[in-house]
């Protein structure tokens, strides 16, 4: 076996010289190099913004998703969204391991869920079993390549595959949370009702302490009734973020004109960036968890009003955030709940 580079670039067709996300089209095959491991998949995440869109093309017909997504595997030799260019994770068992991978301890048979985005994991989907409408999950019968330095998780004994799946797709934005939202700190958090923003409201609840508040912004009724339920904000609002004076003018009301210290923006649609920037105190933070955030749209539009905010790109990984993910669905009995009734 040849040891190929740990990035993965000797698998990258188009543009030579990118790294594999990069990539236009990556190579699918599945004889691995020494450094790789070979991955029989069960199923994948679908990230939200491409599912969302996926959908919506798609007009809900699943037999058109699943052409969809067979299509842009097939064209790019990964499952990445050419229009929202966000990718996913997946879970499945290991089939294979070449001598010169990284990890002495995994084994030929063990459940892993991909830590590292489908955006640049090489995929070659052989049938779709089933699209899960409602949850982001496709089930297939595929295979996929981890090169030395894909991370992921093995799975948990203790929770079930699927909930573990849809937690770990997650999993940087609550322990981005964890690092961000001190005591005494006001925290909005806009798509707190979604996944990932039911575990940040988690989070931000324990760090805010008793002298913050944690505010949710949700577009839907039903969904903002489940945060109050569960108890996970202090205040939840039904707003369409996509209105950032209607959002402004709402939080400066709730906050006494003081805006919030951290802002977390969690939503799976385009154009919420100016309602995250508005809402924040200056000095303060703004989280773009969504991968329908616009770069251009948040930094000129910060400097069109006046702005000064650090605003954090949402990077999907941050140390230890696979088990502090997996803690919070072990920790709360009422999260677990939710998210078997959603994705198991
Ligand atoms: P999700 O479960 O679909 O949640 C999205 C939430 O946003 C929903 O509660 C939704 O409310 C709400 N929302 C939609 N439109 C809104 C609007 N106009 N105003 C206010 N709220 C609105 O999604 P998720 O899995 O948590 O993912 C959230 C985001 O993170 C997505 O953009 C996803 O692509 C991204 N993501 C990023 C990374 C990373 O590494 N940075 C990794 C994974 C996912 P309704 O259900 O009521 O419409």
């Amino acid at each position: 076996m040849k040891k190929g580079c740990k990035f993965g670039t000797h698998r990258v067709i188009e543009p030579i010289g990118a790294l594999p996300q990069a990539a236009q089209k990556i190579s699918n095959n599945t004889e691995i190099m020494s450094n790789e491991i070979l991955i029989d998949v069960q199923t994948l995440n679908i990230d939200s913004a491409s599912f969302t869109q996926i959908k919506e093309v798609c007009n809900r017909d699943e037999k058109k998703m699943a052409e969809m997504i067979q299509n842009i595997v097939a064209e790019r030799g990964k499952m990445q969204n050419p229009v929202t260019g966000s990718g996913g994770m997946l879970i499945g068992t290991v089939q294979k391991i070449g001598e010169d991978f990284i990890d002495k301890n995994l084994k030929v048979g063990d459940k892993i869920a991909t830590l590292v985005s489908l955006s640049l994991t090489p995929l070659k989907i052989e049938s779709i079993k089933k699209i899960n409408i409602s949850n982001d999950q496709v089930d297939l019968n595929a295979k996929a390549v981890l090169f030395e330095s894909g991370i992921y998780a093995v799975l948990p004994k203790d929770i079930p595959e699927k909930l573990a799946l849809a937690a770990l797709d997650v999993a940087g934005a609550p322990a981005q949370v964890k690092k961000l939202v001190r005591e005494g700190d006001t925290v909005c958090i806009i798509g707190g009702g979604g996944k990932s923003g039911v575990l940040c409201c988690y989070q931000a609840m324990k760090n805010v302490g008793e002298s913050g508040k944690v505010i949710v912004i949700e577009y839907s009724e039903a969904n903002a009734q489940r945060i109050r339920e569960l108890g996970l904000a202090h205040t939840v609002i039904v707003l369409d973020a996509t209105k950032p004076i209607d959002v402004y003018e709402k939080i400066d009301e709730l906050t006494g004109g003081n805006l919030c210290d951290v802002v977390i923006n969690n939503v799976n649609v385009p154009g919420t960036e100016m309602s995250s920037i508005l809402i924040t105190k200056d000095d303060g933070v703004v989280y773009f968890f969504s991968m329908a955030t616009s770069f251009t749209k948040a930094a000129l539009g910060a400097e069109g009003v006046g702005k000064d905010v650090n605003m954090i790109v949402g990077n999907g990984y941050t140390k230890g955030h696979a088990d502090l993910t997996l803690d919070i669905i072990r920790e709360s009995k009422t999260i677990r709940e939710l998210f078997e009734k959603l994705y198991v």
